[in-house]
């Protein structure tokens, strides 16, 4: 069964209609962050814009996830500058910091600048974050280690690295706000309309912005980026604040915070029954949401009310980077995904670099974020 998610939820008011009269100039293809990122770059660089979405705007992962907005990407840091060398590490890290910023100018009373707290969920994991620690200090990166956590967190975890300039957003309502301004500055936004092929759409340039989401248009890259399912819970509101930050743990795997209203919104476990979680079928599952309640009922002290569950496909790949640029053999096609479940931050500015890109503004991260690779791989 389909669910909706917590940030879904909240009412908003209908976005303005546009009519394009005559083909657009680009159609993208998804109506989630990097779509609406994307979508409006364009627009506000002049060209005309159709924006399609099989459902709803937000109605993928960007109005279904934890809410986290972090810098970096999936890989951590040491991991990451081993692969591509580290000066093309802090670049790309300095660059997601500079879309943190950016989001947060965007996102008004959907982002709130909280950091973030990743934790060690064992002395292993502890070694790992100390030396993720000690390179991002010195490269010069705002970084905080923390020793001792506060209740009801002290004893449990060894060891945490504060990220002072992360934050959490409700991504429903970012990405309906980004999706407003694009409809203002004139992109047709279409709804409840699957496209089937890049032809029908007959626009000169077509962005595929689906990331877990298997559109059928990619060709020779389609399912390289994994589909990957990810599941959340959302408990009643609880009185007392447990939670200034965002908190994640065990590589990822679990990761939870506390909402405004006193809610915990906790997500991940894809562990307890890993091979199964390697799927699009956008539905809970009682093992993971059993392991989601449990963790929450430990971390809480007493078992808490569960308002709303729901599942949502990311998509991952194998080396973390995200893939973005023209995709292979498909003149006019382009891709903009696979972030590998960080998709607020990266997929608001590899939207924006999609579409600097169609304009004939290359970064140079792109060649870091080639869609070709996963083919040659
Ligand atoms: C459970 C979960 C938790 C996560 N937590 C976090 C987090 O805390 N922080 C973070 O940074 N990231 C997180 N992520 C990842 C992040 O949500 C995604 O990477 C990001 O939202 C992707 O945005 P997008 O716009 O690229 O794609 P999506 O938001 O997934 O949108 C893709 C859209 O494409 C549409 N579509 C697909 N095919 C077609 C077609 N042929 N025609 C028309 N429309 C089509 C779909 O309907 C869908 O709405 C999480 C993901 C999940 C699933």
């Amino acid at each position: 069964m389909p669910t909706t998610s917590f940030w879904l939820a909240e009412p908003h008011k209908p976005l303005p209609s546009v009519k394009l009269t005559a083909s657009p100039d680009v159609a993208v293809v998804g109506g989630g962050i990097t779509g609406c990122s994307c979508a409006l770059t364009l627009a506000e660089a002049g060209l005309s814009v159709r924006l399609y979405d099989a459902r709803e705007i937000a109605g993928g992962a960007s109005g279904r996830n934890g809410g986290f907005a972090l810098r970096g990407g999936a890989a951590p840091y040491p991991v990451l500058a081993e692969a591509i060398g580290r000066a093309r590490t802090a670049e790309l890290w300095r660059w997601t910091e500079r879309a943190v910023e950016d989001l947060a100018d965007v996102a008004g009373d959907s982002f709130r600048r909280t950091g973030s707290l990743r934790l060690a969920a064992d002395e292993e994991e502890q070694v790992e974050l100390a030396q993720e620690y000690e390179a991002l200090r010195a490269d010069g990166f705002a970084v905080e280690w923390a020793g001792e956590l506060a209740p009801p967190l002290r004893g449990r975890y060894p060891g945490a690295i504060f990220h002072p300039s992360d934050g959490v957003v409700q991504p429903a309502r970012l990405v309906r706000r980004l999706a407003r301004r694009a409809a203002e500055a004139g992109v047709e936004i279409r709804e409840r309309s699957r496209v089937g092929s890049a032809a029908e759409t007959g626009a000169e340039s077509v962005v595929v912005a689906t990331d877990g989401y298997p559109s059928g248009l990619l060709g020779a890259l389609e399912g390289l980026i994994v589909p990957t399912r990810g599941q959340v819970i959302a408990t009643e509101p609880v009185a007392q604040k447990l939670f200034e930050t965002p908190h994640y743990g065990r590589h990822g795997f679990d990761y939870w915070h506390q909402t405004l209203d006193g809610r915990i919104v906790a997500g991940g476990f894809r562990d307890v029954s890993l091979q199964d979680e390697f799927t699009a079928d956008e539905v809970t599952t009682p093992v993971v949401q059993q392991a989601l309640e449990e963790f929450v009922e430990a971390l809480v002290g007493r078992r808490l009310r569960v308002d709303y569950r729901w599942a949502g496909i990311f998509g991952l790949v194998l080396d973390f980077l995200p893939v973005v640029g023209p995709v292979p053999d498909d003149d006019g096609l382009w891709v903009a995904g696979g972030y590998s479940g960080h998709g607020n931050v990266l997929g608001f500015a590899c939207g924006r670099l999609v579409a600097e890109a169609i304009l004939g503004r290359p970064d140079p991260l792109l060649d870091l974020f080639e869609p070709s690779r996963l083919v040659l791989a």
